[in-house]
Protein backbone atom coordinates (compact mmCIF):
# COMPACT_ATOMS: atom_id res chain seq x y z
CA UNK A 1 0.00 0.00 0.00
CA UNK A 2 2.77 2.29 -1.29
CA UNK A 3 -0.27 5.45 -1.71
CA UNK A 4 -2.17 6.52 1.32
CA UNK A 5 -3.14 9.99 0.13
CA UNK A 6 -4.36 8.60 -3.22
CA UNK A 7 -6.09 5.78 -1.42
CA UNK A 8 -7.97 8.16 0.96
CA UNK A 9 -9.06 10.58 -1.84
CA UNK A 10 -10.63 7.24 -3.57
CA UNK A 11 -12.46 5.94 -0.47
CA UNK A 12 -13.98 8.62 -0.19
CA UNK A 13 -16.12 7.61 -3.45
CA UNK A 14 -17.63 5.09 -1.75
CA UNK A 15 -17.70 6.22 1.75
CA UNK A 16 -20.64 8.84 0.34
CA UNK A 17 -23.26 6.67 -0.80
CA UNK A 18 -26.97 6.67 -0.22
CA UNK A 19 -26.88 2.80 1.49
CA UNK A 20 -26.59 1.94 5.03
CA UNK A 21 -23.48 1.20 6.00
CA UNK A 22 -23.54 -2.43 7.79
CA UNK A 23 -20.19 -3.88 8.66
CA UNK A 24 -16.73 -2.60 7.00
CA UNK A 25 -17.39 -4.29 4.09
CA UNK A 26 -20.94 -3.72 3.77
CA UNK A 27 -21.75 -1.08 0.36
CA UNK A 28 -18.10 -1.54 -0.44
CA UNK A 29 -17.60 -5.14 -1.57
CA UNK A 30 -20.32 -7.49 -3.14
CA UNK A 31 -22.48 -8.03 0.32
CA UNK A 32 -23.32 -10.80 1.99
CA UNK A 33 -26.86 -12.58 2.31
CA UNK A 34 -27.09 -10.84 5.49
CA UNK A 35 -25.96 -7.84 4.75
CA UNK A 36 -28.77 -7.68 1.90
CA UNK A 37 -31.33 -8.30 4.23
CA UNK A 38 -30.29 -5.89 5.90
CA UNK A 39 -29.92 -3.02 2.67
CA UNK A 40 -33.64 -4.58 1.50
CA UNK A 41 -35.89 -5.00 3.82
CA UNK A 42 -39.17 -4.94 1.96
CA UNK A 43 -42.61 -5.36 4.51
CA UNK A 44 -45.54 -6.91 3.39
CA UNK A 45 -48.35 -5.71 4.13
CA UNK A 46 -50.64 -9.01 2.86
CA UNK A 47 -53.04 -7.03 0.66
CA UNK A 48 -56.00 -9.08 -0.54
CA UNK A 49 -56.35 -8.10 -4.63
CA UNK A 50 -59.68 -8.22 -6.18
CA UNK A 51 -58.32 -10.15 -9.63
CA UNK A 52 -55.02 -11.11 -10.81
CA UNK A 53 -52.13 -9.90 -11.97
CA UNK A 54 -51.10 -9.10 -15.34
CA UNK A 55 -47.38 -10.16 -16.40
CA UNK A 56 -45.73 -6.85 -18.22
CA UNK A 57 -44.00 -7.93 -21.21
CA UNK A 58 -41.35 -4.75 -21.11
CA UNK A 59 -39.50 -3.47 -18.45
CA UNK A 60 -38.06 0.27 -19.63
CA UNK A 61 -38.07 2.81 -16.76
CA UNK A 62 -38.59 3.33 -13.01
CA UNK A 63 -41.50 6.08 -12.69
CA UNK A 64 -41.40 7.84 -9.25
CA UNK A 65 -44.43 9.08 -7.72
CA UNK A 66 -45.91 10.67 -4.37
CA UNK A 67 -49.05 9.99 -2.66
CA UNK A 68 -50.10 13.49 -2.43
CA UNK A 69 -51.60 12.68 0.79
CA UNK A 70 -50.50 12.99 4.45
CA UNK A 71 -47.23 11.48 5.85
CA UNK A 72 -49.09 8.97 8.20
CA UNK A 73 -50.79 7.36 4.97
CA UNK A 74 -50.19 3.54 5.39
CA UNK A 75 -50.41 0.94 2.40
CA UNK A 76 -54.01 -0.44 3.12
CA UNK A 77 -55.36 3.65 2.38
CA UNK A 78 -53.70 3.45 -0.75
CA UNK A 79 -55.16 0.01 -1.66
CA UNK A 80 -58.17 1.03 -1.06
CA UNK A 81 -58.22 4.37 -2.57
CA UNK A 82 -57.57 2.41 -5.56
CA UNK A 83 -59.77 -0.45 -5.43
CA UNK A 84 -62.41 2.43 -5.16
CA UNK A 85 -61.28 3.28 -8.42
CA UNK A 86 -62.32 -0.25 -9.89
CA UNK A 87 -58.70 -1.63 -9.73
CA UNK A 88 -57.28 -4.92 -8.58
CA UNK A 89 -55.79 -2.79 -5.93
CA UNK A 90 -53.09 -0.79 -5.53
CA UNK A 91 -51.29 0.21 -8.83
CA UNK A 92 -47.75 1.02 -7.53
CA UNK A 93 -45.10 -1.79 -7.02
CA UNK A 94 -43.69 -0.45 -3.85
CA UNK A 95 -44.21 2.34 -1.14
CA UNK A 96 -42.05 4.24 0.71
CA UNK A 97 -43.58 5.35 4.17
CA UNK A 98 -41.59 8.75 6.07
CA UNK A 99 -39.69 6.27 8.57
CA UNK A 100 -38.12 4.82 5.65
CA UNK A 101 -40.22 1.35 5.51
CA UNK A 102 -40.45 -0.08 2.30
CA UNK A 103 -43.78 -2.07 1.07
CA UNK A 104 -44.24 -3.93 -1.76
CA UNK A 105 -47.47 -3.52 -3.68
CA UNK A 106 -47.94 -5.51 -6.87
CA UNK A 107 -44.75 -7.87 -7.52
CA UNK A 108 -42.37 -6.21 -9.41
CA UNK A 109 -42.95 -7.94 -12.62
CA UNK A 110 -46.94 -7.14 -12.80
CA UNK A 111 -48.63 -4.47 -14.88
CA UNK A 112 -49.16 -1.37 -12.71
CA UNK A 113 -51.87 0.94 -12.58
CA UNK A 114 -50.50 4.80 -11.81
CA UNK A 115 -49.61 6.17 -15.34
CA UNK A 116 -51.85 6.60 -17.54
CA UNK A 117 -53.45 9.29 -20.11
CA UNK A 118 -53.00 7.58 -23.46
CA UNK A 119 -51.32 5.29 -25.51
CA UNK A 120 -48.29 7.48 -25.93
CA UNK A 121 -48.50 8.88 -22.32
CA UNK A 122 -48.43 5.46 -19.92
CA UNK A 123 -46.27 3.52 -17.98
CA UNK A 124 -48.59 1.07 -16.65
CA UNK A 125 -47.12 -1.57 -19.44
CA UNK A 126 -43.27 -0.69 -19.51
CA UNK A 127 -42.68 0.46 -15.96
CA UNK A 128 -41.76 -0.51 -12.15
CA UNK A 129 -43.56 2.05 -10.07
CA UNK A 130 -42.20 3.59 -6.61
CA UNK A 131 -44.78 5.76 -4.32
CA UNK A 132 -42.86 7.80 -1.98
CA UNK A 133 -45.89 8.49 0.69
CA UNK A 134 -45.98 12.47 1.29
CA UNK A 135 -47.29 15.62 -0.63
CA UNK A 136 -44.65 17.26 -2.28
CA UNK A 137 -46.02 19.82 -3.38
CA UNK A 138 -45.65 21.15 -0.02
CA UNK A 139 -42.77 19.45 1.37
CA UNK A 140 -39.86 17.47 0.58
CA UNK A 141 -39.56 13.91 0.92
CA UNK A 142 -38.00 12.72 4.21
CA UNK A 143 -33.95 11.83 4.29
CA UNK A 144 -35.01 8.40 4.90
CA UNK A 145 -37.15 8.50 1.90
CA UNK A 146 -34.64 9.62 -0.45
CA UNK A 147 -32.19 6.61 1.41
CA UNK A 148 -34.59 3.78 0.68
CA UNK A 149 -35.59 4.98 -2.93
CA UNK A 150 -32.04 4.62 -3.28
CA UNK A 151 -31.40 1.36 -2.01
CA UNK A 152 -34.41 0.24 -3.77
CA UNK A 153 -33.95 1.63 -7.16
CA UNK A 154 -29.68 -0.03 -7.14
CA UNK A 155 -31.90 -3.41 -6.05
CA UNK A 156 -33.97 -2.89 -9.17
CA UNK A 157 -30.65 -2.20 -11.31
CA UNK A 158 -29.87 -5.71 -9.79
CA UNK A 159 -32.50 -7.29 -12.10
CA UNK A 160 -33.43 -4.83 -14.66
CA UNK A 161 -29.45 -3.10 -15.17
CA UNK A 162 -29.30 0.96 -15.32
CA UNK A 163 -32.77 1.39 -15.39
CA UNK A 164 -33.81 5.13 -16.40
CA UNK A 165 -35.37 7.10 -13.52
CA UNK A 166 -37.94 9.41 -14.44
CA UNK A 167 -41.30 11.49 -12.51
CA UNK A 168 -44.52 10.42 -13.13
CA UNK A 169 -44.92 14.27 -14.59
CA UNK A 170 -42.49 13.35 -17.28
CA UNK A 171 -45.14 10.88 -18.72
CA UNK A 172 -48.39 13.30 -18.64
CA UNK A 173 -49.84 16.23 -17.12
CA UNK A 174 -49.30 15.89 -13.78
CA UNK A 175 -47.61 17.61 -11.21
CA UNK A 176 -46.65 14.31 -9.08
CA UNK A 177 -43.93 13.70 -7.74
CA UNK A 178 -44.25 17.64 -6.82
CA UNK A 179 -41.83 20.50 -7.26
CA UNK A 180 -40.67 19.52 -4.02
CA UNK A 181 -38.96 16.46 -5.01
CA UNK A 182 -35.45 16.76 -5.36
CA UNK A 183 -34.79 15.61 -8.27
CA UNK A 184 -30.73 16.99 -8.90
CA UNK A 185 -29.95 15.55 -5.26
CA UNK A 186 -31.49 12.24 -6.05
CA UNK A 187 -30.08 12.10 -9.58
CA UNK A 188 -26.14 13.14 -8.47
CA UNK A 189 -26.91 10.05 -5.76
CA UNK A 190 -27.95 7.53 -8.12
CA UNK A 191 -24.86 8.91 -10.24
CA UNK A 192 -23.05 7.72 -7.40
CA UNK A 193 -24.13 4.65 -7.00
CA UNK A 194 -24.25 3.75 -11.09
CA UNK A 195 -20.28 4.11 -9.95
CA UNK A 196 -20.12 2.02 -6.80
CA UNK A 197 -22.20 -0.87 -8.90
CA UNK A 198 -19.97 -0.46 -11.75
CA UNK A 199 -16.69 -0.89 -9.32
CA UNK A 200 -18.42 -4.31 -7.70
CA UNK A 201 -18.88 -5.67 -11.02
CA UNK A 202 -15.25 -4.57 -11.66
CA UNK A 203 -13.99 -5.88 -8.35
CA UNK A 204 -16.32 -9.38 -8.51
CA UNK A 205 -15.77 -10.05 -12.53
CA UNK A 206 -12.16 -8.55 -13.23
CA UNK A 207 -10.95 -8.28 -9.47
CA UNK A 208 -9.18 -11.50 -9.99
CA UNK A 209 -7.68 -10.25 -13.33
CA UNK A 210 -6.33 -7.06 -11.84
CA UNK A 211 -4.96 -8.65 -8.87
CA UNK A 212 -2.73 -10.84 -11.31
CA UNK A 213 -1.63 -7.74 -13.04
CA UNK A 214 -0.74 -6.12 -9.35
CA UNK A 215 1.52 -9.15 -8.64
CA UNK A 216 3.18 -8.93 -11.90
CA UNK A 217 3.81 -5.71 -11.45
CA UNK A 218 5.62 -6.12 -7.95
CA UNK A 219 2.53 -3.95 -6.41
CA UNK A 220 0.88 -7.03 -4.11
CA UNK A 221 3.12 -10.00 -2.53
CA UNK A 222 0.75 -12.55 -1.72
CA UNK A 223 -1.97 -12.69 -3.61
CA UNK A 224 -3.50 -15.34 -1.99
CA UNK A 225 -3.98 -12.53 1.33
CA UNK A 226 -6.42 -11.20 -0.65
CA UNK A 227 -8.73 -13.14 -1.35
CA UNK A 228 -9.92 -13.25 1.98
CA UNK A 229 -13.21 -11.26 2.58
CA UNK A 230 -11.25 -9.05 5.26
CA UNK A 231 -8.43 -9.02 3.10
CA UNK A 232 -10.43 -8.46 0.59
CA UNK A 233 -11.69 -4.76 2.34
CA UNK A 234 -7.80 -3.76 2.89
CA UNK A 235 -7.74 -4.07 -0.77
CA UNK A 236 -10.53 -2.40 -2.10
CA UNK A 237 -8.63 1.51 -1.94
CA UNK A 238 -5.89 -0.58 -4.02
CA UNK A 239 -7.98 -2.18 -6.47
CA UNK A 240 -9.69 1.49 -7.01
CA UNK A 241 -6.67 2.73 -7.08
CA UNK A 242 -5.92 0.58 -9.94
CA UNK A 243 -9.09 1.01 -11.95
CA UNK A 244 -8.59 4.91 -11.88
CA UNK A 245 -4.97 4.04 -12.80
CA UNK A 246 -6.18 1.93 -16.02
CA UNK A 247 -9.33 4.69 -16.63
CA UNK A 248 -6.55 7.69 -17.11
CA UNK A 249 -4.28 5.22 -19.30
CA UNK A 250 -7.00 5.04 -21.53
CA UNK A 251 -8.05 8.38 -21.27
CA UNK A 252 -5.39 9.43 -22.33
CA UNK A 253 -4.94 6.78 -25.43
CA UNK A 254 -8.00 7.89 -26.56
ZN1 LIG B 1 -48.10 9.88 -9.73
Amino acid sequence: MSCPTAQKDIFSIYSYQGTPVVGKTAGLLPSSMEDKKIFMQILDAELSFKGSFQVRAKTEKIVIHHSASSIDTRINDVHHWHQSRGWIGIGYHYLIYNNGNIYIGRPEWAVGAHAFQDAAHEANSNGIAICLIGNFEYQKPSEAQIIKLITLIRNIWERYPNLPVIGHKDLMATACPGPKFPWPDLYAKLQKELIVVALEKWMTEGGQTALKELTQKGLVNNPEQWQSEEKMAEAVPLYLFWMMINRISNYKGA
